[in-house]
């Protein structure tokens, strides 16, 4: 499969009366296999263009692709994961289930699945853990719940926004040593947004700057350090 791809991208949020240009003629291309990071100010797009790439979110004009198919069909079968800032699990299911969700999803058997469900625990590091409900875990596990269940369907592309925007600094630096250890490890495509360029430039191959009014690429830099891709 290919990475991503969105080309001339624009979209403009209509209400009563009002409206809002996100983007215009955005154009963002992630290769196969690479870490891309986007910045850029509160406001300038970064969100909805990562919705329009999963689908969740219709665009009026360009040309959208992932992994080789629209947004939508990339989404249905399975071959994109997400994880978002506030984690979303679902209070009432255990760390197992949540993690199984998007198999359901896909109407998937999470059964045929619980190798994969127990390798996911141990690479987020969460033995012991499978059957704690969110409630009961720190912000960091939940948010280390969320990567795994972005990752069970071993999708191709993996979109990330703001993963780890509830927690410190501190806590943000072990987990993104974490993020690029399973990175490494699943080879696929990232697309991670954040705020923070500290974060971007250690994990990302290249770090795309967005501005804003409207949203739109205005810089592309080359992170030149080589890591060890398996
Ligand atoms: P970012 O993720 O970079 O903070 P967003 O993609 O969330 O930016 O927002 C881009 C612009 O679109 C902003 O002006 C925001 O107010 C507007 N916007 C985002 N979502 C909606 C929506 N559902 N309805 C109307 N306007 C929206
Ligand atoms: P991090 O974001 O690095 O995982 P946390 O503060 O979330 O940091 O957790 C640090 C460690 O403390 C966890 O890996 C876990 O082993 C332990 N821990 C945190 N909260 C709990 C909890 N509610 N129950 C059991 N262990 C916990």
């Amino acid at each position: 499969g290919e990475g991503i791809s969105l080309t001339g991208v624009s979209k403009t949020y209509r209400g009563r009366g009002t409206e809002v240009e996100a983007l215009r003629d955005l154009n963002l291309d992630c290769p196969e296999g690479s870490f891309t990071a986007l910045i850029g100010p509160s406001g300038c797009g970064k969100s909805t263009a990562l919705r329009i790439s999963l689908g969740l979110e219709s665009h009026d004009g360009g040309t959208v692709r992932v992994a080789g198919k629209t947004p939508a069909e990339a989404t249905r079968s399975g071959l994109t994961g997400v994880a978002f800032q506030d984690a979303a699990l679902l209070p009432w299911r255990s760390v197992r289930k949540n993690i199984a969700l998007p198999l359901e999803v896909l109407r998937r058997d999470p059964r045929a699945h619980e190798e994969q469900i127990a390798g996911l625990i141990r690479l987020v590091g969460l033995d012991g853990y499978e059957n704690a409900l969110p409630g009961e875990l720190s912000g960091g596990m939940r948010q280390r719940v969320a990567i795994a269940r972005s990752l069970i369907t071993a999708p191709q592309v993996l979109f990330l926004d703001e993963p780890f925007g509830a927690l410190d600094q501190i806590r943000r630096r072990s987990m993104n040593v974490e993020l690029q250890r399973i990175w490494l490890e699943t080879g696929s495509t990232a697309l991670l947004v954040t705020h923070g360029i500290d974060e971007a430039v250690f994990l990302a191959d290249r770090v795309v700057v967005m501005h804003a009014n409207p949203g739109r690429v205005v810089a592309v830099i080359d992170v030149p350090f080589e890591r060890p891709r398996t």
